[in-house]
């Protein structure tokens, strides 16, 4: 399928049923896999003939989906996770352990920064988190000889920044170690990372992928790219047995195209079981099947809420990369010609209170946790998402208290904007 356009992979990419197959993908609802000798399952846990044993590790259904998530990112191999908060820490990880350092652009998520900051930093693994637009000086001068990658986000939620991934993909090569790009907010319609030097995608499914707000899950792909042999003793968690699973060298045994995922899902996923349900990986390909279809609708009404916005003195400063005039305009052009998201940042005048006053008297876009539904929605990430950050962090991660971030869903756009003039009519100015 990697001849064709990205529509037809979103319809019909990881799956080709054979005669009388059914033309939907199967729900494989089962823990395990019936075998009629105990030497064809030793072969499977020996990692010397592919299978299912267990759905801990691997399930049919989920493979499908992941599949296809790796036919439109242009990758080699990838994996469904629980979520994307599991698939963020799976993909840093895999390849960094307790002595490590990372180097991790500031504006990110607010809950991969508290898993890097706090959770990973526990386990003994050290981020220097460095301003996305920082010069390639003082990108460089983060690294150290314990650094394993470097992680990015294509557009940061929800500071809405556009990472220059050439930049960050040419110093992480450079020091050897491979680039980490969570695509989340962008998808593969909008923009490949590959494409531009990243070695390693993340995703949360949970927004636009699934995006009809039924399902949490995660998903890492592998571009198969980054040579781990070139650098065995900083990989040697690749490049040497791994005695946890029969003596395996995963490069040796499944190449630079599948060691990277199949050390993720043999290790990883067994000690530490972050797997996807098959029902919830059934629902993620119902939403990847129209994932085109919906980007193009997000990024128009996107684009129209964002300059109605402009247009309104009742608004301090709106952000949104495909806005002629934003900070990230000329990166978006480059990175995501066809369309950025559908999440628009603002600040209501009066600051703080004001935004949550206009909030409350929206009556379409619903107050919620959530981000990139088909349904619009919005959140005051001061008070929700990055509470746990102080002033200072909050800048930093691109994040000021009066914030709004609202997310147009595939309604119509006409609708959005008279429903926001009539919420900021009853706000006291
Ligand atoms: C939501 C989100 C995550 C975390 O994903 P979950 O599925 O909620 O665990 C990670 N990165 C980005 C950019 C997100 O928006």
């Amino acid at each position: 399928m990697s001849n064709l356009n990205i529509e037809t992979k979103c319809v019909q990419g990881g799956y080709t049923p054979g005669n009388g197959e059914p033309r939907q993908i199967p729900i494989i609802q089962s823990t395990t896999f019936k075998y009629a000798t105990s030497s064809d399952m030793g072969k499977l846990f020996d990692l010397e003939a592919s299978g299912y044993f267990y759905s801990r590790l691997q399930n049919p259904t989920c493979d499908t989906v992941a599949a296809k998530i790796c036919e439109l990112e242009g990758g080699t191999a990838a994996m469904l996770t629980s979520s994307g908060q599991a698939a963020s820490f799976f993909a840093v990880f895999n390849i960094a352990s307790a002595g490590d350092h990372v180097v991790s652009s500031s504006s990110i998520y607010g809950g991969t920064y508290n898993l890097f900051a706090v959770t990973m930093k526990r386990m003994g693994i050290d981020f220097t988190f460095v301003s996305p637009d920082c010069t390639e000086e003082e990108l460089n001068a983060a690294f150290r000889p314990e650094t394993k990658a470097v992680f990015g986000e294509t557009i940061a939620n929800p500071a809405l920044t556009v990472l220059d991934i050439e930049k960050f993909a040419k110093a992480a090569h450079a020091h050897g170690v491979p680039l980490i790009i969570d695509n989340t907010f962008a998808t593969p319609v909008n923009c490949r990372p590959f494409e531009w030097g990243a070695d390693i995608v993340t995703h949360s499914t949970t927004k636009y992928m699934d995006g009809h707000g039924g399902a949490v899950g995660g998903c890492i792909v592998d571009s198969g790219k980054f040579d781990w042999t070139k650098y065995p003793e900083k990989f040697a968690c690749l490049c040497t047995p791994d005695e946890s699973y029969h003596g395996v060298t995963y490069t040796e045994r499944f190449g630079l195209e599948g060691a990277y995922i199949t050390k993720a899902t043999a290790q990883l996923m067994r000690d530490l079981g972050s797997i996807q349900s098959p029902q919830s990986a059934f629902l993620l390909n119902l939403g990847l099947e129209s994932l085109h279809v919906r980007m193009q609708r997000h990024c128009e009404n996107g684009l129209a809420v964002a300059k109605a916005l402009a247009a309104d003195d009742r608004i301090s400063w709106v952000t949104y990369p495909g806005l002629e005039g934003d900070k990230y305009y000329d990166l978006a052009q480059k990175y995501l010609p066809n369309g950025t998201c559908g999440v628009v940042s603002f600040g209501v005048k009066g600051g703080r209170a004001a935004a949550e006053e206009f909030m409350k008297h929206l009556k379409i876009a619903a107050i919620e946790t959530h981000v990139a539904d088909a349904r619009s929605c919005c959140l005051h990430p001061a008070s929700a998402t990055h509470r746990q950050m102080n002033d200072e962090e909050l800048a930093a991660a691109g994040v000021s208290p009066d914030l709004v971030r609202f997310s147009c869903g595939i309604e119509s756009a006409e609708d959005l904007i008279a429903d926001i003039k009539q919420a900021l009519d009853k706000v006291q100015f």
